[in-house]
């Protein structure tokens, strides 16, 4: 049986003051929720803030990205050991916004993977098609290609102890969510993708939906039987909502 994981990317949002009062609403909301794993991604300069603040709570914290790098002259980046030292326990990989914005190939984000599982961190590895991909009937090859990158990397066993989040492009801050239906039939590719490699794994790698999850959709979401959670963007930023979500999952 896999536990739920709602996991809020806060993406480049908030003060200090903002974000304080974000998590501790998060925090003292989640006390009340066992039975699904609740984690929070600010932004790396709110990091201390917020991990001091979920500290010893069932609110883990994660960052939005990882330098391929583990330490050196590579100004502006921030190292996975940093990232753990901070105390995170997730390191988002691989988002769209990453790979479009700021031209991360899949090979760049196979060696991130690599990083973060060597620190300890558990990925969380995104993957998804733009509209286009879709249209064009060819989301499943998308999809298996990301994969297939850390695969090529990390051999048969690469997604022990990682997540993954199926985040159709085109879904992600649009408003437009993928129907059950559908986010179901990629989840379950996507499982039976890293079946063939190692059944094991694929039955327990959690593999969480994003893209315009919100309180009104992620109940029918996350009850298909491939959806063990979702990643959250516009919706993890106001705790009810996020807290709804995560209730939802449950
Ligand atoms: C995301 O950026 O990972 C995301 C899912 O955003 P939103 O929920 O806003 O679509």
């Amino acid at each position: 049986m896999r536990t739920p994981l709602v996991a809020g990317n806060w993406k480049m949002n908030g003060s200090r003051a903002s974000v304080k009062e974000l998590i501790n609403g998060v925090v003292a909301g989640a006390k009340s929720l066992s039975g699904v794993d609740i984690a929070v991604c600010p932004s790396t300069i709110h990091l201390a803030d917020v991990t001091a603040i979920a500290a010893g709570s069932n609110v883990a914290v994660g960052s939005q990205d990882a330098c391929t790098e583990l330490k050196g002259a590579f100004t502006g980046e921030t190292s996975i050991e940093m990232i753990k030292d901070m105390g995170c326990q997730y390191a988002i990989i691989g988002h769209s916004e990453r790979r479009t914005l700021y031209g991360e190939s899949d090979d760049i984000v196979a060696k991130k993977f690599a990083v973060v599982k060597a620190a300890g961190v558990t990925p969380i590895f995104c993957i998804g098609e733009t509209l286009e991909e879709r249209e064009a009937n060819i989301t499943e090859d998308v999809c298996a290609r990301q994969i297939d990158a850390v695969f090529a990397a990390q051999g048969d066993d690469a997604f022990a102890g990682s997540v993954i989040a199926y985040e159709p492009v085109w879904a992600i801050g649009t408003g437009k969510t993928a129907s059950p239906e559908q986010a179901q039939a990629v989840h379950a590719f996507i499982r039976q993708h890293i079946a063939k490699h190692n059944a094991d794994i694929a039955e327990n790698t959690q593999i969480l939906y994003g893209g315009s999850m919100n309180p009104a959709n992620a109940k029918d979401l996350m009850g298909q039987a491939d959806i063990d959670g979702g990643l959250i963007g516009g919706a993890s930023l106001k705790a009810d909502d996020f807290l709804a979500v995560c209730q939802a999952g449950l």
